[in-house]
């Protein structure tokens, strides 16, 4: 007896190492009895009647009772006769019928390894022996034998084993590389499985959309050829070896427009964008042709620069199934992958624009597709990417899902191999942080690529979630087109010069099965041409003027009139009436003492009882925005409460944890206030806020570092966006940046926002500088953001210490009325007439200077706070040093060393006092530096010191 237990134990479908399809199977009994077979319906009902709930739809219990079953033999005789309902149980068909479930689920999870991917046939398919009916102990003569198929979508419960692998060997392991098994929820893996294997898993294209496809094609090719024969050896970074690429789009634009989206976000790198902006978003040929031949004028405001043609971005409407479906193809730098939170910052305000009804209402995430398309080295190799990923499904950043297409010509950027560029299997590897399913998918296959593009829309607008398409393809030309790519990859390109084009090859295929008649082909592509030739337009029509009450009119804000008046003023009894609104909490919610105290206070401070701090003037700036109807957006790591416990825009409840913010409570019928503790990333957080501010003017958008220094992490979305966005693009950007700056002997990191390098990025215009030093000055300044009529990026260096500082206060006056000023003259009694010194300088060192003059009775040398550096204040400038005629000792004094902070780049400005050549100029601040600042808090002390007197001139 104790043998032959032994041995059905081993080879039982009962034992262990089977508890994973038997728990599958369970899955598909649980979600519907009949999609398994008589047996195993019975096999479950019986393990129900000996102890599982009749409800239950948990596995982990069935899974207990097998691993119960597996150490206790004599639990098995107990269910047997339930399990097999009376037959006796053959063991070596138990074995078998485990094995066809093992192997099937084998070429679920490792079918992708074998399939056959690569259009060049460069390596060998590997040999994965886990597909092997030998490593499942099955053999050939077991072909025939009928088995149950387990959760194969199949329609039918059993199939001899020889279609069983016919079916899973051309869903898995032929052109397609499916990945997905990794997903946590049965339901999506279900889903995807019933699409991959079911019985509707086909287009079936038509003769007729076949045809259709090859004219995709056609025009990929036909796009590139001409380029390549009319602008000999200029650059274009041809798409040709992935023109899978524009039927691929097409079809994008098409099922997503069918499925519901309205508007289409897509972001891309420089590879392929001329095919792109040609072929799918309607940009008409003889426009980039006169770009190709140096004709063409930018007219946008303020885009003084310009780009390059393959960094360009277009926007167009097109007809889908679904209705009328706008396309914004996002504006790139070279940079790679960057442009990826653009775009979802982009998408999350269209997504914010479109939502129905108040703020809680939920995003219509249908309406709105990002869609970015990846180059395979960058995907691997840039750290934005899984800065992104970890913004997929979070809260202040969430968009319903991205499909994401790799562009994977199996060359890293301009020479690598594959093994030079990545550790990671795949290139998509770093989809799998969010469980993305991936689908790779063989370029030179065509129809396969719209199957994965169809199924990959559907999963996205199903889930809600990011899927990725990986085109597996390659790259005919070079890096660009002077570049030769047989000098470092000889064999990779004499394969390559060697294959017909997709075009070719999809054409041989149509013309072998009687869709395509001779000579079709030929005519094709000289029709494109001819169109090409007469410089029409050779996408899908695009539709001109429409009316879409989601568009923004960005005319309002192009008169860039810095001078026009601006006003900030809010009246006291409304001001008093929304601050008390903002500092009563409801009823229950207690926040910690030390946030209930600050609270208090601000109720003190509304009532013009006690000095408003910078908390105050900060959060009312917000208040009495959102009251006016301006939304309100604030992004960063802890801005929620403020780094340095200043902001408390959520109050957490010392009772339950619950959140409660004012801010989003002014008024019933109040814009969104959203503030968000964002994931730990400068990059891809402040890329997403820039999107987001370059696709809604009306809202105030705020980037807050934690401190200054760590925007050093986001340093191309400031020199490639930020800075010169408008320059090269045209595109205007209101975005806000708040950057902790100050030297408070906190060591070389944390103390400065780096000034400097804002500063050197400031030219035309394009940004402005800010070191605000009262909360009246931060007050107004926010407020003129969003009431200006242009829209600027607005960098502010924030205070730390100035947030507690007792000199650092205003009255409700200052804020009710007032204005933002951008030179703060003197503000003590100095008489301008014994003045021989002024010291002019901006942010915290302003009060230590004024400190010190006070401590000492100087009277001959007043102090001037310059707010704004940029634009640098001419006139105020020159105001000021005419107020003080006799003045000859011009000084500027700055806390950061002498490389760094204001000097350097504002010299020029302030030396115009020098120009009649009686008064000098000079600096007082530390000595250069190449750390920002010293470790040792006596070291800061003895230099502060050293400074002020300096300014001051003792
Ligand atoms: P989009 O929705 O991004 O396709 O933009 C539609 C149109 O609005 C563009 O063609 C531009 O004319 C204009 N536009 C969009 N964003 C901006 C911006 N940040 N600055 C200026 N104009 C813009």
């Amino acid at each position: 007896m104790s043998t032959s237990f032994d041995q059905f134990r081993q080879t039982s479908v009962l034992s262990g190492g089977n508890a994973a399809f038997i728990e599958d199977l369970y899955e598909s009994f649980l979600q519907d009895p009949n999609s398994v077979s008589e047996t195993w319906r019975a096999y479950f009902l019986g393990l129900r009647a000996t102890g599982g709930s009749a409800t239950e739809q948990l596995h982990g219990p069935v899974r207990d009772t097998f691993a119960k079953i597996a150490q206790n033999p004599r639990a098995i005789i107990s269910i047997l006769p339930s399990l097999t309902q009376g037959e006796t149980l053959n063991p070596e068909a138990a074995r078998k019928q485990a094995s066809v479930l093992r192997i099937i689920n084998a070429h679920r999870t490792r079918g992708h390894q074998a399939a056959d991917l690569d259009p060049l046939a460069l390596r060998e398919r590997p040999h994965v022996e886990d597909l092997d009916l030998a490593t499942h102990g099955l053999s050939e003569e077991d072909l025939d034998t009928t088995f149950d198929v387990g959760s194969l979508q199949v329609g039918k419960h059993q199939m001899p084993l020889r279609e069983v692998l016919d079916l899973v060997r051309r869903v898995y392991t032929e052109t397609i590389g499916s990945e997905y098994m990794y997903i946590n929820k049965t339901e999506e893996k279900r889903w995807i499985q019933q699409r991959l294997e079911g019985t509707s898993a086909h287009l079936d294209l038509s003769a007729v959309e076949r045809k259709e496809l090859l004219a995709q094609l056609v025009a990929a090719e036909g796009l590139e050829k001409y380029l390549h024969t009319k602008y000999v050896g200029q650059k274009r970074f041809s798409l040709e070896g992935g023109d899978a690429l524009i039927p691929m789009l097409d079809l994008m634009i098409q099922h997503s427009g069918h499925v519901g989206a309205r508007e289409i976000v897509i972001g891309m790198a420089h590879r392929g964008r001329l095919n792109v902006l040609i072929n799918i978003l309607g940009k008409s040929p003889a426009d980039l042709f006169d770009e190709f031949e140096g004709k063409k004028k930018h007219s946008e405001p303020g885009m003084s620069s310009g780009d390059v043609k393959y960094h360009m971005g277009f926007s167009s409407d097109v007809m889908t199934p679904g209705g009328v479906t706008h396309l914004a193809l996002a504006f790139n730098p070279s940079h790679l992958e960057i442009v990826n939170p653009v775009v979802e910052g982009s998408v999350r305000a269209r997504l914010e624009r479109r939502k129905q009804g108040g703020q809680d209402s939920p995003l219509p995430f249908e309406e709105v597709l990002p869609v970015l398309i990846h180059g395979d080295a960058a995907f691997a190799g840039q750290g934005v990417n899984q800065e992104l990923f970890q913004m997929a499904s979070v809260r202040g950043y969430r968009n319903g899902g991205t499909v994401h297409i790799v562009v994977n010509n199996q060359i890293g950027f301009t020479t690598s191999n594959p093994l030079d560029v990545r550790s990671s299997t795949y290139c998509t590897d770093v989809a799998k942080i969010i469980q993305a399913p991936v689908f790779h998918v063989n370029g030179d296959d065509p129809e396969a690529v719209l199957f994965v593009t169809k199924l990959a829309v559907d999963y996205r607008y199903t889930f809600g979630k990011d899927v990725v398409i990986d085109l597996v393809c390659y790259r005919r030309h070079g890096h660009n087109e002077a570049d030769e790519p047989s000098a470092t990859q000889p064999m990779m390109y004499k394969t390559i010069k060697a294959r017909k084009t997709t075009a070719t090859l999809y054409a041989q295929k149509l013309l072998g099965e009687g869709v395509l008649l001779e000579g079709e082909f030929e005519r094709m592509l000289a029709d494109y041409r001819a169109k090409l030739d007469a410089g029409q337009q050779v996408s899908r029509p695009t539709l001109l003027h429409q009316d879409n009450p989601y568009s923004v009119d960005w005319s309002p804000y192009k008169s860039e009139d810095w001078s026009a008046p601006c006003d900030t003023t809010v009246p006291l009894d409304h001001f008093q009436q929304l601050a008390e609104r903002l500092n009563t909490l409801p009823a229950g919610h207690e926040p910690h003492p030390r946030v209930a105290k600050i609270i208090d206070d601000r109720r003190k401070m509304a009532a013009g009882a006690l000095a408003l701090d910078w908390g105050f003037a900060e959060n009312m700036a917000y208040a009495t925005l959102l009251d006016e109807g301006f939304q309100v957006r604030i992004s960063g790591e802890d801005c929620g409460r403020g780094t340095f416990f200043h902001r408390h825009a959520v109050l957490h409840n010392v009772h339950d944890g619950s959140a409660y913010i004012p801010l989003a409570n002014v008024s019933p019928d109040q814009p969104t206030f959203t503030v968000i503790d964002s994931i730990l990333s400068e990059e891809a957080v402040l890329g997403f806020e820039y999107g987001y501010a370059t696709a809604e003017p009306s809202v105030l958008v705020i980037w807050e570092a934690q401190f200054g220094d760590f925007a050093n992490g986001a340093q191309v979305v400031i020199d490639q966006f930020i800075s010169s966005g408008q320059t090269k693009w045209g595109r205007m950007c209101g975005l806000t940046l708040l950057l902790p700056h100050g030297f408070e002997g906190q060591g070389p990191e944390h103390s400065s926002a780096r000034l400097e390098r804002y500063m050197q990025l400031c030219a035309e215009h394009n940004m402005q500088v800010i070191v605000p030093s009262t909360p009246a000055q931060c007050y107004h300044m926010l407020r003129r953001q969003v009431k200006r009529n242009f829209r600027k990026p607005l960098i502010v260096m924030s205070p730390k210490s100035l947030l507690r500082h007792k000199l650092a206060v205003n009255t409700l006056e200052d804020l009710t009325q007032g204005s933002f000023q951008e030179i703060i003259p003197e503000i003590d009694p100095i008489d301008p007439a014994k003045v021989t010194r002024i010291v002019f300088c901006s942010g915290k060192v302003y009060y230590d200077v004024l400190e010190k003059r006070r401590e000492l009775g100087i009277e001959n040398v007043a102090i001037v706070r310059i707010e704004q550096l940029y634009p640098f204040p001419e006139e105020l400038y020159a105001a000021e040093l005419k107020r003080y005629a006799k003045a000859k000792e011009i000084v500027w004094c700055q806390e950061e060393p002498l490389n760094q902070g204001a000097w350097y780049a504002s010299r020029h400005h302030l030396e115009v006092a020098t120009a009649s050549g009686e008064r000098t100029l000079s600096y007082a601040g530390r000595p250069a530096s190449a750390s920002p600042a010293v470790g040792s808090h006596a070291v800061h002390v003895e230099q502060q010191n050293a400074l002020v007197s300096q300014a001051l001139g003792q």
